[in-house]
């Protein structure tokens, strides 16, 4: 079993979700508290290197819209984005949303996290 499937079935997308919150819940799969989570998405491929996106058809409208994992994840389990703000994953991993791992910055602070030399990472407990 690969450390980042779960157990069920994989994804088949033939399921319908009210919202696109319940889709993200479906998908996810928690680990312990302060490690990394990962969306399951079906593939031999680890998500949490290179997946942050995944898809929800509104069964109401049948149109299908591409959300970003982490914003979702943090709407879910912390609460609204503040406008014009931007989520960094500290622990860099693209595909993490665990809402602990999910730092509030400014666009200018997330390109300096990118693109300084300073390694120094606020850690929030
Ligand atoms: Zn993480």
């Amino acid at each position: 079993m690969m450390k980042w499937r779960s157990n069920r079935k994989p994804y088949q997308g033939e399921i319908n979700f009210d919202s696109y919150k319940d889709k993200f819940m479906f998908l996810l799969i928690k680990g312990e508290e302060d490690e990394c989570w990962r969306m399951d998405i079906g593939l031999n491929i680890d998500p949490l290197e290179k997946y942050n996106h995944f898809s929800w058809r509104d069964p109401k409208t049948s149109k299908t819209k591409t959300y970003v994992a982490r914003k979702v994840a943090y709407e879910v389990f912390v609460g609204e984005i503040p406008p014009k703000m931007m989520l960094m994953p500290t622990c860099r991993k693209l595909g993490c949303v665990n809402p602990k791992h999910i730092k509030v910055v400014t666009r200018s602070e997330l390109w300096k996290e990118y693109n300084g030399d300073e390694n120094e990472k606020s850690e929030r407990s």
